[in-house]
């Protein structure tokens, strides 16, 4: 008799989503929705304390590196204690140091039941936190809703929160961190190496390669032109990772996206006197958008150029 046991790490993964998929929709959904805000939570202290690590790490290799540093212009906004990471300290009221208890944690809920305030001294507490979980909540539902209950569904999730927070990482501080987009170019080439990928290895590879050589064209073109930098290294190698998920073919849409989003939100910011007309845009979270889109949409826009 043949043993039934087969060893292989695939089998072993696949009789997790087998199991899943045996669930009913209601409860895929749920656990989508719950497992998407609990990683929408993380998000938000990534993208607020992210800035603030590799701004020490920055400093600290400089330091190193000249001597006579101490003449460097303090940082301008770091109150935060000496042991300072992604799980420590544990947050708390930027006002009054109150620290937030464990239910004060929970996603969505808590900011609901605290109408938005502190519990100790009822200063207003940033909208943006439940809206980035609510947004990871969605995408984590959206990534179920377009791949089915499989791991190509866990690996377009894992692609929309690091998109989301390098995204708003960018938006805030103007930079978009190595450590986000080479891992994420990585994983574009891993997901993408056997069956049942994104896009064929090929197509990854030269999307990645093709992401970056334009953007960076597009850059010197602009830096001879017109001795403007219109972008940032970040944003070739955050295309380019898009290029290692999507394929190279994916890539006029995402940057179509992007650069009428883009415009459309420099019109709007001027418009409403948030932004002056000079003032250079963040172009990565508008490539993370055209990116995130068209992993669900796919390239339809092509269609209307026949
Ligand atoms: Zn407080």
């Amino acid at each position: 008799m043949q043993p039934s046991f087969d060893p292989s790490a695939a089998h072993f993964a696949s009789r997790y989503v087998s199991a899943f998929a045996a669930l009913p929709f209601a409860m895929q959904y749920g656990f989508a929705v719950v497992f998407g805000l609990v990683i929408g939570s993380f998000l938000t202290v990534v993208v607020h304390r992210l800035p603030v690590l590799l701004e020490r790490a920055w400093r600290a290799e400089v330091e190193a590196a000249m001597p006579d540093a101490a003449d460097l212009p303090k940082p301008a906004a770091d109150p935060y204690p000496e042991r300072f990471n992604l799980a420590v300290p544990r947050s708390a009221c930027p006002h009054c140091k109150h620290v937030l208890r464990a239910w004060e944690n929970i996603p969505v809920i808590s900011y609901l039941a605290l109408r938005g305030r502190c519990s100790t001294c009822g200063a207003r507490v940033s909208p943006r936190y439940p809206l980035i979980e609510l947004a990871t909540g969605a995408l984590a539902a959206l990534s179920l809703y377009a791949f089915g209950p499989s791991w190509p569904a866990v690996a377009a999730f894992g692609l929309c929160a690091t998109l989301l927070a390098a995204g708003l990482i960018d938006y805030d501080t103007r930079y978009l961190p190595d450590v986000l987009t080479l891992p994420l170019l990585w994983a574009g080439l891993i997901v993408n190496f056997g069956e049942g990928g994104f896009a064929t290895l090929h197509d990854a590879v030269t999307g990645a390669i093709a992401g970056y050589l334009f953007l960076w064209c597009v850059y010197w073109l602009f830096k001879l032109v017109r001795g403007v930098e219109g972008m940032g290294y970040g944003d070739f190698k955050l295309l380019a990772a898009i290029g290692a998920w999507l394929g190279w073919a994916s890539l006029a849409q995402v940057l179509l996206i992007a650069a009428v989003a883009g415009a459309a939100f420099g019109i709007v910011a001027t418009w409403k006197k948030r932004m002056r007309f000079e003032e250079p845009l963040p172009f990565g979270p508008f490539l993370a958008a055209g990116g995130a889109i068209t992993l669900f949409v796919g390239t339809p826009l092509y269609a209307l150029f026949g």
